[in-house]
């Protein structure tokens, strides 16, 4: 096989692009029309860009490439939710989702393989840590879902709610925003985007900063802090009443709110007084809760509750007039469910193929 060429231009934001193609005496413009390519038309190749001249494609391909994950599986669930299994140029697998109708068009996309945060209910942090994503796999990910759902041209969010935690990678997500965001591609408006993190205090605060800073979700999930840092272990650094000051902080936009997600695990954190502390807690913050009974899964020690312990919880919010959804889980004939993005087989970690093992 030949030797790659080296530079990927999906990698670059517009800016860079135009540096590098006029280093090599091409006119501004061109640089462009070949971002335009790849982020508005999903170009893979040279071949396909037909307004640059033969010779000029051919030059092109000797020197770069169009680095996009490849699908590997695109997989069809009964209520609409196709997944996709991509790989990675270095064969490492990640999954990504469209979920349509929500009423939005919504891509659900991974910022790392795996997860260090080892969550105790989540399958994606029983793979620990294999690697970050970079800006170019996070954005390419949005690329190629919309090239193979048609939706290219049309309005969609974005939810970072895939596998791996945004903030433990927070350079490279912060970049794809920006690749995404970009007038000459996609065109996504941070207002579309929506960043779900497990709780890094100092990393929510930078959020709080950033030209394009997303919607904030906050995984919350408990409503003491030992059954929080029981849960989730980062909380035991960043406990569960910083985690909630670092949301008064945040600028929530006109009419936004912080979305809270609470995944109910059957007699653990289900209980009316959980729902009594949670009112408690979010007094006094512009939030939204979203609850989420546990997709269960084989080594996963906890239970789903039943629908009337879901409904029971949700009631005692909803009588203190906090806005309240129930997460209807999406794709669970395909696994695309929350919590259950894992990549099976592949190149992921031996722990990963041990547990991917089990579950097939
Ligand atoms: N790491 C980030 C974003 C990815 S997880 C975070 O934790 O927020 C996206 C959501 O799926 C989180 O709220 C997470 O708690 C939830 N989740 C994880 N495992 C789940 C499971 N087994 N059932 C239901 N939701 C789960
Ligand atoms: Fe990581 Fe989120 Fe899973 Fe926790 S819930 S292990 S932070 S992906």
């Amino acid at each position: 096989m030949e030797p790659r060429p080296s530079i990927d231009l999906a990698a670059l934001p517009l800016p860079a692009l135009e540096a590098l193609l006029e280093g090599q005496g091409l006119p501004r413009f061109r640089a462009k029309q070949i971002f335009q390519w790849i982020w508005k038309r999903g170009a893979t190749d040279f071949s396909a860009m037909t307004n640059l001249g033969r010779e000029l494609r051919e030059q092109l391909s000797t020197q770069f490439h169009i680095g996009t994950p490849t699908i590997v599986r695109h997989e069809h669930s009964d209520d609409g939710t196709q997944k996709l299994v991509l790989a990675l140029a270095d064969g490492r697998q990640i999954e990504c989702v469209y979920i349509p109708d929500t009423p939005a068009q919504t891509f659900c996309v991974s910022t790392q393989v795996g997860c260090a945060m080892g969550c105790a209910f989540c399958l994606t942090g029983k793979m620990g840590l294999v690697r970050h994503l970079s800006a170019g796999e996070i954005a390419g990910q949005v690329r190629v879902l919309a090239k193979a759902t048609g939706l290219l041209d049309a309005p969609f969010n974005i939810v970072l709610m895939g596998m791996g935690e945004p903030l433990h990678n927070y350079g490279a997500t912060m970049q794809a925003l920006a690749l995404l965001n970009d007038a000459a591609g996609l065109a996504v408006s941070p207002r579309r985007v929506t960043l779900s993190t497990v709780g890094l205090v100092p990393m929510i605060d930078k959020l709080a900063s950033e030209p394009l800073m997303p919607n904030l979700a906050i995984s919350l999930h408990a409503t003491t802090e030992d059954q929080r840092a029981a849960l989730v272990p980062p909380s035991k650094k960043y406990g569960l009443q910083a985690v909630i000051d670092a949301c008064k902080r945040f600028p929530v936009r006109k009419r936004g709110r912080i979305t809270f997600e609470y995944v109910m695990l059957d007699g653990v954190n289900d209980t009316p007084a959980d729902a009594r502390r949670l009112v408690r807690l979010l007094d006094g913050v512009k939030a939204k809760v979203n609850l989420i009974p546990l997709n269960a899964a084989p080594g996963i020690p906890f239970d789903r509750p039943s629908d009337d312990r879901v409904n029971a919880f949700a009631r005692i919010l909803v009588d203190r007039q906090l806005t309240v959804s129930v997460r209807k889980s999406r794709g669970r004939d395909i696994r695309a469910a929350c919590g259950q993005l894992i990549v099976e087989g592949g190149r992921a970690q031996s722990a990963a193929q041990a547990l991917a093992a089990a579950l097939s």
